[in-house]
Formats: C-alpha cells, sequence, structure tokens
C-alpha cells in the first residue's frame, strides 16, 4: 500500500540530454520508453509521479545568444518549446503503455497541452494520472531544474528526483578526476558553497528555502527510476 513508501508524491525531473541516450537522434524511444515503464510501475503502487522535462537535448537558450544575433529572451522561449516536444513524446509514450497522462504548458498552446492549473494538476495526480509540466516556468532566464523546484513546491510534492546520466555527485569531476568520490548525502551549504554543478543556484535556493530534499541518481541503470521514486537509497541526496 501507499504507506509503505517513504514518499507519496514525487517530482521527477528528466533533462533533455538524458531523453537522447546515446543516439545521433535528439530523442532515444528506449529511453523514453524506460522511463514509462519505471513510472507505470511505481503509480500501480499509488504513487503520484508529476514530471518536469527538459529541453536540452534539442536547444538550450544559453548556449545560443551572442552568436546568431538571438536575444536572450527569444532563445529561452525556443528552449521552452523544445520541452513541450519532450514532453508530448513522452505523454505519447506513457500512454502506449497505459498510464493516463496529461501535458500541462506554463504557456498556452491549447491545442497541444492544457495550460498550467495547479489544482488541476494535483487533481490529476490524485486520480492516478501522471502530469508532465512542460515549458518550464514559461519566463526566460530561468532553468527547467527551477521549475522542478517550482512545481514540486506548488503541488506540494515531498522530492525533487533529478535524474541525469551520472551516478550522482561527486567531490571533484569525475570525467577529470579518476579518484572521484560519489557522495552519499549532502547539505544544500556545501552544494552552493561548493560549487558543486548539481542545479542552478536558483533551484537549489528554492528547495532549501521550502525545504524540498533532492535525489540526483542515473537514470540509465535499469530500476534506478522506480527506487528513486520508492525512495530507496540511489545516487546523492541533499537536504538541510
Ligand atoms: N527555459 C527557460 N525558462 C524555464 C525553463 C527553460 O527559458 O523556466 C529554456 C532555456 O533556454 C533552457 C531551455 O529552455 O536552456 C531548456 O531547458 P533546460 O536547459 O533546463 O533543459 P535540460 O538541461 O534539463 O535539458
Amino acid at each position: 500500500s501507499k504507506q509503505s513508501y517513504k514518499w507519496q508524491r514525487v517530482l521527477l525531473k528528466v533533462s533533455g540530454e538524458a531523453l537522447a541516450g546515446d543516439r545521433s537522434q535528439n530523442i532515444d524511444p528506449k529511453v523514453t520508453m524506460s522511463i514509462a515503464r519505471e513510472v507505470a510501475a511505481v503509480t500501480r503502487l499509488g504513487i503520484e509521479v508529476a514530471l518536469v522535462v527538459g529541453g536540452g537535448n534539442i536547444f538550450r537558450g544559453s548556449s545560443w545568444t551572442g552568436s546568431s544575433g538571438l536575444d536572450r529572451s527569444s532563445a529561452d522561449y525556443i528552449g521552452m518549446l523544445a520541452t513541450v516536444m519532450n514532453a508530448i513524446f513522452l505523454q505519447a509514450t506513457m500512454e502506449s503503455i497505459g498510464i493516463p497522462t496529461r501535458v500541462q504548458t506554463a504557456f498556452r498552446m491549447s491545442e497541444v497541452a492544457e495550460p498550467y492549473i495547479r489544482r488541476r494538476a494535483v487533481r490529476h495526480l490524485e486520480k492516478g494520472r501522471v502530469v508532465i509540466f512542460a515549458a518550464g516556468t514559461g519566463n526566460p532566464f530561468f532553468t527547467t531544474d527551477t521549475a522542478a523546484a517550482l512545481r514540486c513546491a506548488e503541488i506540494n510534492a515531498e522530492v525533487v528526483l533529478k535524474a541525469t546520466n551520472v551516478d550522482g555527485v561527486y567531490d571533484s569531476d569525475p570525467r577529470h578526476n579518476p579518484h572521484a568520490r560519489l557522495l552519499d548525502k549532502l547539505t544544500y551549504e556545501e552544494v552552493t558553497s561548493k560549487d558543486l554543478s548539481v542545479m542552478d543556484m536558483t533551484a537549489i535556493t528554492l528547495c532549501q528555502e521550502n525545504n524540498i530534499p533532492v535525489v540526483v541518481f542515473n537514470l540509465n541503470k535499469p530500476g534506478n527510476i522506480s527506487r528513486a521514486i520508492k525512495g530507496e537509497r540511489v545516487g546523492t541526496l541533499i537536504g538541510p
């Protein structure tokens, strides 16, 4: 039953890069299918799952400014639109295996998805539907990590589960230091003071201010997503 799990309502953040897998395509359907299967398994246990998807596999606003005459806001709006593509792909994948899923966008595109309405999102979750929040916060200059922290706080989810391509947070960059150590636990202060690249500052301080724990874990390991959602030890836990 619900009671036997650590969390009853979680916010799963899936970055765009994670969706790309190791393919040259923007989206690897094997990745989206494995996410869908694992999310399906936990929703059947009664755990409520909301997702925030990134868009970095398609377009990242910050890397376009300066070149090409794009101003930051326009670039960021394109980035937010990219997250909607990922959200629709994930929704279709989820529904193909029988999980009712709703996409809610931070700015209106009503022919494509519902607009973000907090109470309606909560209602969907209570009915056992998965909700995918797309278009980030709806504002340029923010990230989907910040959107994850924000939506988590708004819908009273208990944790942000940040699915990435690495096992968690290391004490130094494992790509450059072969002795880098994976950290089990970290405080918000450690993340911000040591400038560990976990989430951007806005996202992590929003979590801190609202006492939202963050779990950073590797979604490429089979079973990890459902483990994280069920509250089992996986990756790095960030908290007070
Ligand atoms: N973005 C934005 N406001 C938001 C969320 C996202 O402007 O609230 C834009 C921004 O340009 C960002 C892009 O959308 O680069 C894709 O999101 P993000 O980089 O967070 O995706 P991820 O790194 O998770 O794939």
